[in-house]
C-alpha cells in the first residue's frame, strides 16, 4: 500500500522587543543567569502583568504578512501546568480568541507553488531555562527567559513532505526576518518548531493518528526527523499495529525519534481567561497604520527582481530569501549595471566563501562596493574572469580594493595582439605534432592551443584575442 504523510507545524518565534511581554525586564539573550528578572516574571504573589504594546504590534505585522484575519478583540488565557522553569505554575498564552487566524503562505518547490494554510497566530510568554549537568545531582534554573515574548504560529495539516516542511520553515523565518521582528536563530532557540506527523493510505481523506516531534533545532534536523518518523509510522501500520498519539524527541546523535510522553489534550491544561489582563482591542486605524509600515516582503521582492533585473526564478528566489542578500545584490547591480553577473558572483564565489568561513553576508569580508569594482574590471576587459577569481580571493584575504590588487600584482589583461601573437607562435612551434593533426582536421585541438597560450601568459592574455589569433595563425 502506498502512504501519504500529513504534516502540520507549530512554530515558536521569539520577538525582538527590548523588554518582556508583561514587565519591563530586558528581553536580551545572553545575560548572566537570573539578572533580567522582577516580581512579575518571577511570578511573585500580588504582582500584576501589563501588556507590552510592541508585542501586539509585532504579532499584527506577522499576521498581515501571512494573510491572516486579525481579531478586533483577543484575550490572554492561563495555560496551567507544573514545571520548574515556570514559576507561576501557568503560562500566559492565548486560547480562545487568538490575535489572528485563517492565513496562508506560499512555498515554492522548483517551479511549483504551494499554499500552506495558517490556522492561528497567538501571543504568549516564554518559560525559563533548565540547565542540566551530568556531573551533579541537581539542575539549575535560569529565569531570564521567562516572560520573553513569543508568537506561536500553527499551520494547517497541509504539508505533504519533509522537504516542504523545510521550505515552509525557511519561508516563515525569512518573513519574520524581513519584518525585523525575530532574528530566526534556531541554534539559540529564538525560532523553534514542533512537527506533527501522521500518515494515511493514498487517496484516503481522513487523517491518521499523529505524533508530535520536539527538539528540532536546525532545518536539517526537522527534515531528517520527519523522514524518520514517516518511515517509522509506515513500518508500524504495515505490521498491522497502531500509532500511539504521543510526543517524541529527535535524537540527533542516534538519528532516531524516541517517545517522551503521552500527548496531553487541551483540557488537561485547564485554560481560562487571565483575570489580570484586559482584552486586546485592535481597531482598524491601528491595523491600517501597521499595514503602512510593512516593508517589501520576499515574494514581492522576488517578482520585482525578475521584472526589473531580468533574473531567472531560481536566481530571484535565492537572492530574496534573506533581505541582507537582496540588499547586497541590489547595491552591486546598481554599481555595475550587470545584474546577471552580480547574481552569479554572489550565488557562486561569495556564497562559497561565506560558507567556508561560516559567516553571514552582513559580515562578508568583501563589500558590495568591492565586488562591484571587480565586476567592472571584467566588463571593461581590464582583467579576465579567470584572473578575477584570484583577485576575489585576494580581496577576501587582504581587504584591499580590486584595482589596487590588480596593479600591485600586475594582473592587467593582455590584449595587445603583437604580444599575444609572439606567445602563440612559441606555443605552436613547441607542439608541432598537434599542429599537423589540427591541420589534418582535428579541429578540437584549438582548445589545447588556447590552454597553452593562457598558461604561458599566466592567465593574463585575453581569451577572446587568443582564440582569434590562434585561429588565423593555424589557418595559414
Ligand atoms: P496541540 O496544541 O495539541 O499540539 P493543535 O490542534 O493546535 O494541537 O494542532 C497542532 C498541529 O498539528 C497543527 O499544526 C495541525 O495542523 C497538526 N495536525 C493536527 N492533526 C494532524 C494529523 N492528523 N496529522 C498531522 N498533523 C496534524
Ligand atoms: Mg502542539
Ligand atoms: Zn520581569
Amino acid at each position: 500500500m502506498e502512504f501519504e504523510p500529513v504534516i502540520g507545524l507549530e512554530v515558536h518565534a521569539q520577538l525582538k522587543t527590548e523588554t518582556k511581554i508583561f514587565c519591563s525586564c530586558s528581553a536580551k539573550f545572553g545575560a548572566s543567569p537570573n539578572t533580567n528578572v522582577c516580581p512579575v516574571c518571577l511570578g511573585m504573589p500580588g504582582s500584576l502583568p501589563t501588556v507590552n504594546k510592541r508585542v501586539i504590534e509585532f504579532a499584527i505585522l506577522a499576521a498581515l504578512a501571512t494573510n491572516c484575519k486579525i481579531s478586533s478583540k483577543s484575550i490572554f488565557a492561563r495555560k496551567n501546568y507544573f514545571y520548574p522553569d515556570l514559576p507561576k505554575g501557568y503560562q500566559i498564552s492565548q486560547y480562545e480568541l487568538p490575535i489572528a487566524e485563517h492565513g496562508y503562505i506560499i512555498i515554492t518547490d522548483g517551479d511549483v507553488s504551494k499554499k500552506i494554510g495558517i490556522t492561528r497566530i497567538h501571543m504568549e510568554e516564554d518559560a525559563g531555562k533548565l540547565i542540566h549537568s551530568t556531573d551533579s545531582f541537581y539542575s539549575k534554573v535560569d529565569l531570564n527567559r521567562t516572560g520573553v515574548p513569543l508568537i506561536e504560529i500553527v499551520s494547517e495539516p497541509d504539508i505533504r513532505s519533509a522537504e516542504d516542511a523545510g521550505a515552509y520553515l525557511r519561508k516563515f523565518r525569512s518573513i519574520l526576518r524581513y519584518l525585523n521582528i525575530c532574528d530566526g536563530n534556531m541554534e539559540e532557540g529564538s525560532f523553534r518548531c514542533d512537527a506533527n506527523i501522521s500518515i494515511r493510505p493514498k487517496g484516503v481523506e481522513s487523517f491518521g493518528t499523529r505524533t508530535e516531534l520536539k527538539n528540532l533545532n536546525s532545518f536539517r534536523y526537522v527534515e531528517n526527523a520527519i523522514n524518520y518518523e514517516i518511515d517509522r509510522q509506515i513500518d508500524i501500520i504495515s505490521e498491522g499495529k497502531q500509532i500511539i498519539q504521543e510526543t517524541r524527541l529527535w535524537d540527533s546523535d542516534k538519528k532516531i525519534t524516541i517517545s517522551m510522553r503521552g500527548k496531553e489534550d487541551a483540557h488537561d491544561y485547564r485554560y481560562f481567561p487571565d483575570p489580570d489582563i484586559l482584552p486586546v482591542i485592535a481597531d482598524d486605524l491601528w491595523i491600517e497604520e501597521l499595514k503602512a509600515k510593512l516593508p517589501e516582503l520576499c515574494d514581492d521582492k522576488k517578482d520585482r527582481f525578475i521584472f526589473e533585473y531580468k533574473l531567472s526564478q531560481y536566481d530571484a528566489d535565492f537572492l530574496t530569501n534573506e533581505k541582507e542578500i537582496a540588499d547586497y545584490f541590489e547595491e552591486c547591480a546598481k554599481l555595475t549595471n550587470e545584474p546577471k553577473q552580480s547574481a552569479n558572483w554572489i550565488m557562486g564565489e561569495l556564497t562559497a566563501l561565506l560558507n567556508t568561513k561560516k559567516i553571514g553576508i552582513t559580515n562578508s569580508p568583501i563589500s558590495p562596493k568591492q565586488l562591484a569594482e571587480l565586476i567592472n574590471l571584467i566588463t571593461k576587459k581590464v582583467i579576465s574572469s579567470k584572473i578575477a577569481k584570484q583577485v576575489f580571493a585576494q580581496i577576501a584575504e587582504t581587504g584591499k580594493n580590486p584595482k589596487q590588487i590588480v596593479e600591485e600584482k600586475k594582473l592587467i589583461q593582455v590584449s595587445d595582439e603583437s604580444v599575444i601573437a609572439a606567445i602563440a607562435k612559441e606555443a605552436l612551434s613547441e607542439n608541432s605534432k598537434e599542429v599537423s593533426d589540427y591541420k589534418a582536421g582535428k579541429k578540437k585541438l584549438l582548445g589545447f592551443f588556447v590552454g597553452q597560450v593562457m598558461k604561458k601568459s599566466k592567465g593574463k592574455a585575453s581569451p577572446h584575442a587568443v582564440n582569434k589569433i590562434l585561429t588565423s595563425m593555424l589557418a595559414d
